[in-house]
């Protein structure tokens, strides 16, 4: 173990802007500056990118999704090699979801009871139970750093009904999840679910605060919900969340959404955003939205962002890029995907230093200036 002193996570708090915290979420594996971003390997790999490609755009921490890698390669392939982090080549912190959210979005391929979940394996189309003592089975397996229980969340929009129905589970199965969960050195969070529906959301946290959780993550949003909705929830929460445990937004979201959850007190996101859109060449740059594919970029000279330290705005130009794209070559995948997390990367160091300065406030406004889908880059 790297820090022989430290066997589980410990958070602190090293600087307060508003409600922006700026802390380190310490594991024996290392140490994560919050707020941070996760980038998601569902299957053991950020696509087209290697541990070393992951470390170099700054990323610390990485998410695996447990129902993908218990369904390919499966636990039994994964344990031999003692884990996740041995089977992947990664030594740095891992978080993993439930698989509670995955299940969900299969829709008609799930039937849901009081006691899990059963679903047909969309590969292969074997007959997969989830509860949540197997998804912490299962996650004890991947030997991860944070783990989380199994929680039901329901779509958007959802009627009262809906939303109380699976709020009830939900804290039935963290419940359940907090009783089977025995690895000590592993920490458990919580999800508060809810919907769009603040009361539920406090009385979600109000039950599952005296649970002992590691952390709080905030899950069902980013599922279809108008901003407004959101930043409303992440409102009523931030002041009755404790102080002294990590806040973890789930699958959220965008530059500008990052900024305004940080603003509410968050410190740990992730999202397939970066990777995805780099992969189809919608790149986030210092100065806005950049469409690589366009026309007009076939004989750029200039890089991506001249501000970005990641290798493809170091070395090389526009017009190269946009041919190796045009032409498929898949380089063209981990360049970009690498230049967009690097990106990500960059603007999470850099509200760090805003919160530490107690400078968050101009600087979101900058960042936020920058929102918007279009072409922004002259
Ligand atoms: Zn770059």
């Amino acid at each position: 173990m790297p820090c022989g002193f430290l066997n589980v996570m410990v958070f602190e708090c090293l600087a307060r802007d508003g409600h922006a915290r700026r802390g380190q979420m310490k594991f024996p594996r290392g140490t994560v500056d919050t707020p941070a971003f996760m980038p998601v390997g569902t299957y053991g790999a950020v696509k087209g990118l290697d541990a070393a490609d992951l470390r170099m755009s700054g990323s610390r921490m990485v998410l695996g999704n447990t129902l993908h890698l218990a369904l390919r390669p499966g636990i039994d392939v994964i344990s031999r090699f003692g884990g996740l982090h041995a089977f992947i080549g990664w030594e740095g912190p891992i978080l993993t979801d439930s698989g509670g959210f995955q299940v969900m979005s299969l829709g008609a391929l799930r039937t849901i009871d009081e006691e899990g979940v059963t679903f047909r394996a969309p590969v292969d189309g074997r007959l997969f139970r989830l509860t949540p003592e197997r998804a912490i089975a299962i996650q004890e397996a991947l030997g991860s750093d944070v783990c989380m229980v199994l929680d039901h969340c329901p779509p958007y929009p959802a009627s009262p009904e809906e939303i109380e129905r699976s709020l009830a589970r939900s804290i039935l199965w963290a419940e359940r999840s907090r009783r089977a969960h025995e690895r000590e050195e592993q920490a458990l969070f919580g999800i508060v679910q809810g919907g769009v529906d603040i009361p539920s959301r406090l009385r979600a946290f109000e039950t599952l605060e005296p649970m002992g959780f590691s952390g709080f993550a905030i899950g069902g949003l980013a599922v279809g919900e108008p901003a407004p909705a959101r930043l409303a929830i992440l409102d009523a929460l931030k002041t009755v969340l404790p102080q002294d445990r990590p806040r973890y937004l789930m699958g959220v979201g965008k530059p500008a959404d990052l900024v305004t959850a940080v603003l509410r007190g968050i410190d740990l996101f992730d999202c397939v955003l970066p990777t995805r859109n780099g992969r189809n060449a919608h790149l986030f740059t210092s100065q806005g939205v950049l469409r690589l594919r366009n026309a007009r970029y076939r004989t750029d000279e200039r890089p991506i962002d001249p501000d970005c330290p990641c290798p493809a705005c170091q070395r090389l130009s526009r017009a190269y890029l946009h041919h190796l794209d045009r032409v498929g070559d898949p380089l063209t995948l981990r360049l970009l995907s690498l230049h967009t997390l690097t990106y990500y990367q960059t603007l999470l160091a850099r509200l760090r230093t805003a919160i530490e300065a107690g400078r968050l406030a101009p600087v979101a406004q900058e960042i936020l200036a920058l929102e918007g889908d279009g072409e922004a880059v002259r």
